[in-house]
């Protein structure tokens, strides 16, 4: 069980709080096109000002590479989060990210005041969890607050690094939820609990298999991956995509399904055609009928609803992939059904993010689901049982 600090533990009044926010918003133009992520942070941030703490944000956005990129400032968040606080954030304009402007302005500061710094990665130790940039950080603050869990599998300065050199390090509340849900309830869960993976490629999800199949009761795959177990049950797969080298991993996952009594399922029926191509004719063959100039691209109509029907009874569901090239239109019916069936079931369900949070939103079931991960990468590390280090550095209650 992880049992964090969090923003609740602790006592903010005329402190200085430094929170690492995830402020990495999609940007068109220097206007910042889908504000998701900044409404997301308002009920911590909402917090801390009200409890009478001095906040100083931080985020990353983009990838500059360790230099000053203009087009990557975090200068239009500042503008969109003062609207959305109703109150000014000051932004300090450091390309040093704590330089003359951040320490003026973090000393001028009055109780739940908020002061915005620059991109955290315009510094080329961020990434590499550098000692001096950490320093710099933590000298900023008394107190470190994280709630970017997209970022919580990487060990960087601004939410690692400055743990070090502050005493009190505690969780936001969108990180409490990934850990209430994808720490918590994946190690914990209520019975029957089913697996979905699918997306393109066993080989990225090796550890994620491996360890569910400790977990689960039921694991059921789609997506290109399906096609290297099937194969590997000697079933010949045409064009579809094919690990070759991870087709024993194959075998020896059933086998471990098997030994521990999970029922694993894999497509009973797959929509193919000869092209990847939405614009091509398709159609749906059997277990073994994909023929060699054909490739798979979705799951067919008797697997949508035999795993709807494995998913109905379940109390716990976590999904990590798409079903088929849900991009297609014509190889989306999977994918759509998977959401379909999370959607109408009484059960705590848990989407990690990336295609499978895209798919639940695009199709407006967002708020049927108990929780969408908003980190693709750390929801993975967290299925395959791994220590989050953003996780890690937060006090333990
Ligand atoms: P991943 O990033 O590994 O989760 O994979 C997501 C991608 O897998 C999506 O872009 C899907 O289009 C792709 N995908 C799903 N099913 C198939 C398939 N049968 N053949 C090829 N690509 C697929």
């Amino acid at each position: 069980m992880l049992n964090k600090k969090s923003v609740d533990d602790i006592n903010v009044k005329g402190k200085r709080v430094l929170v690492r926010c995830d402020f990495n918003v999609p940007l068109k133009d220097g206007q910042i096109t889908d504000d998701t992520r900044l409404v997301a942070a308002l009920p911590t941030l909402k917090k801390l000002i009200n409890d009478g703490g001095k906040l100083i944000l931080c985020s990353h956005l983009g990838k500059p590479k360790g230099e000053p990129k203009p087009e990557l400032s975090l200068a239009p968040v500042a503008v969109a989060l003062s609207k959305l606080l109703g109150q000014e954030v000051k932004f300090a304009a450091d390309a040093t990210v704590v330089g003359d402007n951040a320490k003026a302005a973090v000393a001028a500061m009055k109780d739940g005041d908020v002061v915005l710094l620059e991109n955290t990665r315009y510094r080329a130790e961020e990434t590499k969890n550098g000692e001096a940039f950490s320093k710099e950080l933590a000298s900023l603050c008394d107190v470190f607050v994280n709630d970017a869990f997209g970022t919580a599998h990487r060990a960087h300065c601004s939410n690692v690094g400055v743990t070090e050199y502050v005493d009190t390090a505690v969780v936001g509340y969108l990180m409490q939820k990934e850990i209430d849900f994808l720490g918590n309830a994946v190690n914990n869960p209520v019975r029957p609990f089913v697996a979905i993976l699918g997306g393109s490629k066993v080989s990225s999800k090796i550890s994620v298999i491996n360890n569910l199949l400790d977990k689960v009761d039921t694991l059921i795959i789609g997506g290109g991956m399906a096609y290297t177990f099937m194969k590997a049950m000697g079933e010949e797969v045409g064009k579809s995509l094919l690990e070759a080298d991870y087709l024993d991993y194959a075998k020896e996952m059933m086998e471990k399904a098997e030994k521990n009594g999970v029922k694993l399922l894999i497509p009973v029926d797959t929509v193919v055609a000869k092209e990847f191509s939405n614009d091509v004719p398709f159609h749906t063959v059997g277990r073994g009928e994909i023929a060699a100039d054909e490739e798979g691209l979705d799951i067919g109509e008797k697997t949508r609803e035999l795993y709807a029907n494995a998913i109905k009874d379940a109390k716990t569901v976590v999904w990590n992939g798409p079903m088929g090239v849900f991009e297609m239109s014509n190889f989306a019916k999977g994918t759509i059904a998977v959401a379909e069936a999370l959607a109408n079931i009484d059960a705590t369900t848990i989407i990690g993010g990336g295609d499978s949070a895209a798919a639940v939103n695009q199709l407006g079931y967002g708020d049927k689901m108990s929780h969408i991960s908003t980190g693709g990468g750390a929801s993975l590390e967290f299925l395959e049982g791994k220590e989050l280090p953003g996780v890690a550095a937060a006090n333990d209650k």
